[in-house]
């Protein structure tokens, strides 16, 4: 079993031992367990919130505004959006413009 998964192991409400695994929910990885037995689900909290907190922001119209910072220009993002990305300072998006009024970030 990989280690990340160890933790998520749990006794299941029918009595018997969960099976760890990882499931996809809006494609996001969330670490969990299934239980062989009655087949209740039992999702990591954290990975769980991250797709909370990530469906909370999924339809808002967010802002960003670029600012200068001596030479560099910056584009500063709303935290909602940081967290909900897991971004963090020195973390590297990939910017490509779909169109002259729209552009694509990927982490
Ligand atoms: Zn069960």
């Amino acid at each position: 079993m990989k280690d990340e998964l160890k933790k998520e192991k749990i006794r299941c409400t029918c009595g018997k031992w969960t099976r760890p695994k990882h499931f996809n929910m809006e494609g996001f990885k969330v670490r969990g367990s299934e239980c062989p037995s009655c087949g209740e689900v039992y999702f990591n909290i954290e990975d769980a919130n991250k797709v909370f907190v990530y469906n909370k922001i999924k339809k808002a119209a967010l802002t960003g505004k670029v600012t200068k910072a001596g030479n560099s220009y910056v584009l500063r993002l709303p935290k909602a959006l940081v967290d909900a990305l897991g971004l963090s300072i020195n973390s590297t998006i990939t910017i490509s413009v779909e169109t002259p009024t729209t552009v694509k970030l990927v982490i």
